[in-house]
């Protein structure tokens, strides 16, 4: 049987995570989004370094504008 962490981790698929960590770039996430991301990073390697990769270019990005 699986574990409940990862039925809830699945509930996003890979698809609708990263485009919701895509969003997160251009808008505030409802706090429902977020939870509902977390969920699905804490059970996902891929999602977790696309959006680690994200992160770092919106912060390359910052910096370079700045
Ligand atoms: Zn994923």
């Amino acid at each position: 049987m699986k574990s409940i962490k990862h039925l809830l981790g699945h509930w996003l698929s890979c698809k609708d995570a990263s485009r919701v960590v895509s969003q997160a770039q251009e808008r505030s996430l409802s706090a429902f989004e977020r939870w509902r991301l977390r969920m699905h990073l804490a059970v996902c390697d891929k999602c977790t370094r696309f959006e680690r990769q994200l992160q770092f270019m919106r912060e390359a990005l910052r910096r370079y504008r700045s």
